[in-house]
């Protein structure tokens, strides 16, 4: 059983809060941060040199020995160099601790090993990390002891973004300064910020450590690359919200611990569809700190897994044919007096600026469904999104059934009179409460889901930044905003301009709306008849950030530059070849030195068997005949083995770039699914004692 904790006051502990802060600072010096932090501008170099002090004492006290500047590089993960709080002794040899508001404000990290798509020439490799002060420092505590981490943004030497939180930033800026054209239209005179919200839920899988890093597979590649199906899958819905083990119990509760140290609220638990598969979600935040969160969510998982004997697999598709895991992005946009613009409220019919604000949401979506779909790619998202199993790799938007209705009737009338009620749902027993149904039933198939008061984008990879749904989100809605803005303040009516224009954008958007089963094939059809795109994979998802469409976008509102989505589409597709070229060596390793020797080392077992048998005089026609299926199955291995050697020093021995990419997404890529084929169906005909590395019932079944 696990100690009382005191939530309450663990909570936070390792951050250095805004109420730290105010405690801390001297009155002048707190004004300025949190002017800065409301409403940006730039600290004073005697501002961040009082900060810089206090944040060192305070690191101090609590152990700390270093400080690092945290940044997402486009790897996808974070990046931190650490430096001690160390200085030169003077001649007595009497050292004192220091941090300076130049150390706090901005970083020089050789920036040259950081993938930057050819933005940056090694011969000029400066980048900079600044200080993102909307993002709260904190301690970090792993077996390197205590380190003060300053979440930063990463930049080169010219400015351009190296990373995923600069573009990040600048999209919340453009759509809060967007949206508050929107409520200003409206009458709200207060507002003079709109932040995006954003609430992470967190798929993972749990298996023992040491069955797991007996398979290069997981160690390579993060996923298994060889696997038999074992006799039970999820097919029995029992793992689903059920009884969290002992062992796996264990090991949330010190997440938790952790997490709330750090600040991050975690909430929810609960086992997830597949077996060995779990989730957590933490309460919603700014979408910059929930960033931010969700990396050390991440990082954490990973840790305390480590602790436990255990490891966590983030990979979107750690084992074929039972679920894989994904990271439902719940966003939702509200101004700095407490309004949701997609809250809408009893009667959203009648509710104009909430479907204004809806219109706009389906022309943002319609118009950029492919940067959307792109902003999910990541290698491992392949094996996921289109698998029947996460939403499709075709974006639409599920509204439910009243809205849906909201929206016909505009698109019909231009009016909408009626609302379809939820309705109160009878449960049959008179000592439990009859509920009022939510209008909205959920539909678990849909990419980009109301449910609400927020939209839930379900499309993102488990193991990927939620930086780049967001900045996309936060880009394509402040575009539709500004339009809309454009519009409606040269009006000279505007309560016709507005009835108007909600016609116009849901009567030209419409077909983005489906409600239906995005797992079904009849789907795909619908949605091609509609003009929808259905980007299957991540190399074919890349062209989107370059068209002129999406250049026009990004440059519009200072999010990216050309040559910044340029650099970003080489980076991706660096990305993709090496990832599937370390899958394909892994592959091609394991095959050769332990699955094929293993199989021939059962099948000389089988041959000797075989004779004996027949020397005996008894019938060997059992054993012969198992002999000569393993041996067909295992000259088809060798086979598909050789071919996919030969695809991948082909592809290795192409220039980097969007060609090696796309073939090894074409070559590869089948050649890698081909050799698993006959691999698995060997898994199957060996003897488990000659297998040569625990199988899919060791890793899902036993934790
Ligand atoms: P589910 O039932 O789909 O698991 P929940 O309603 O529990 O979803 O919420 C999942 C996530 O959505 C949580 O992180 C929660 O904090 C977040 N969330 C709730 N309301 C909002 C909102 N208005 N904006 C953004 N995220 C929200
Ligand atoms: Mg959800």
């Amino acid at each position: 059983m696990s100690e009382m904790v005191n939530v309450e006051e663990i909570f936070a502990s390792k951050v250095f809060t805004l109420g730290k802060m105010k405690e801390r600072l001297p009155k002048g010096t707190f004004k300025e941060v949190k002017k800065i932090m409301d409403e940006g501008g730039e600290l004073s170099k005697e501002a961040a040199d009082v900060i810089a002090k206090a944040m060192k004492d305070w690191a101090v006290e609590n152990g700390a020995t270093h400080y690092t500047h945290w940044f997402q590089p486009l790897t996808g993960i974070t990046a931190e160099k650490h430096d001690a709080f160390v200085t030169h002794p003077d001649e007595t040899g009497k050292m004192i601790m220091e941090f300076s508001g130049k150390e706090l404000i901005k970083g020089e990290p050789d920036a040259s090993s950081f993938p930057s798509g050819g933005l940056r020439a090694t011969f000029e490799a400066r980048g900079y990390t600044t200080w993102d002060i909307t993002s709260p420092a904190f301690i970090k505590e792993t077996a390197t002891g205590p380190t003060l981490c300053i979440p930063t943004a990463f930049c080169s030497y010219t400015g351009e973004a190296l990373d995923k939180k600069t573009p990040l930033l600048r999209s919340m800026e453009a759509l809060s300064k967007q949206a508050i054209r929107i409520v200003r239209l409206f009458g709200n005179t207060e507002a003079k910020k709109v932040t995006a919200s954003v609430g992470a839920e967190q798929e993972y899988f749990l298996v023992d450590a040491k069955k797991a890093l007996q398979r290069e597979d997981i160690l390579f590649a993060g996923r298994t690359l060889f696997g038999a199906p074992a006799p039970k899958g999820q097919e029995m819905d029992d793992h689903y919200f059920g009884v969290i083990r002992e062992r796996v119990g264990g090991f949330m509760h010190d997440v938790n611990l952790e997490l709330w140290k750090l600040g991050v609220t975690s909430k929810t638990q609960h086992n997830e569809a597949a077996p060995a598969q779990h989730e957590v979600a933490p309460i919603y935040e700014s979408a910059n700190v929930a960033v931010d969160h969700n990396q050390l969510v991440m990082e954490t998982l990973k840790r305390v897994a480590g602790y436990h004997g255990l490891r966590c697999m983030l990979h979107e598709k750690p084992f074929a044919r039972v679920n894989g895991s994904g990271k439902h992005n719940n966003w939702s946009i509200t101004t700095d007096n407490g309004i949701n613009l997609l809250e809408p409220g009893q009667t959203p019919n009648d509710n104009i600026q909430f479907l204004l604000v809806l219109a706009c949401i389906m022309k943002a979506v319609d118009t950029h469904a492919d940067l959307l779909r792109q902003s999910a790619s990541n290698v491992g998202n392949d094996q996921r999104l289109g698998g029947y199993e996460a939403p499709p790799a075709i974006i639409s938007i599920f509204l439910g059934e009243q809205l849906e209705d909201v929206v016909n009737q505009l698109v019909e009338t231009g009016k909408a009179d009626s609302l379809k009620e939820g309705g109160v749902l009878r449960t049959g027993v008179s000592t439990l409460p009859d509920f009022v149904k939510d209008a909205t039933d959920r539909n678990r198939t849909s990419p980009f889901a109301f449910t609400g008061n927020k939209f839930e984008f379900r499309s993102v990879g488990s193991s990927d930044s939620i930086g780049s749904p967001n900045t996309t989100l936060n880009a394509i809605v402040a575009e539709a905003f500004c339009e809309a803005a454009d519009r409606l303040e040269a009006a000279e009516d505007f309560e016709l301009a507005v009835h108007d224009l909600i016609k116009e954008y849901m009567t030209k958007h419409q077909r983005i709306i489906f409600n239906g089963n995005g797992y079904a094939k009849e789907w795909e059809e619908e949605a091609a008849r509609r003009g929808l795109p259905n980007i299957p994979s991540m190399v074919e998802a890349v062209d989107t950030l370059t068209t002129p469409k999406a250049v026009q976008l990004f440059e519009k509102f200072g999010i990216f530059t050309e040559a910044e989505l340029h650099s970003r589409a080489e980076v991706l597709y660096e990305t993709y070849a090496k990832s599937v070229n370390i899958e394909a060596l892994t592959m091609i390793d394991m095959a050769t030195t332990q699955i094929l020797p293993a199989v021939m080392e059962y099948a000389g077992v089988l041959a000797d068997t075989t004779l004996k048998l027949k020397d005996a005089g008894v019938s060997n026609a059992v054993s012969a005949k198992m002999l000569a299926m393993l041996t067909d199955k295992l000259a088809e291995a060798e086979d598909a083995l050789s071919k996919l050697q030969e695809a991948e020093a082909n592809a290795t021995a192409m220039k980097q770039g969007k060609d090696q990419a796309f073939f090894y997404y074409r070559q590869v890529v089948p050649a890698m699914r081909a050799l698993r084929t006959p691999v698995d169906e060997l898994e199957q005909m060996v003897e488990k004692k000659y297998w040569p590395m625990p199988t899919y019932a060791d890793l899902l079944f036993e934790v």
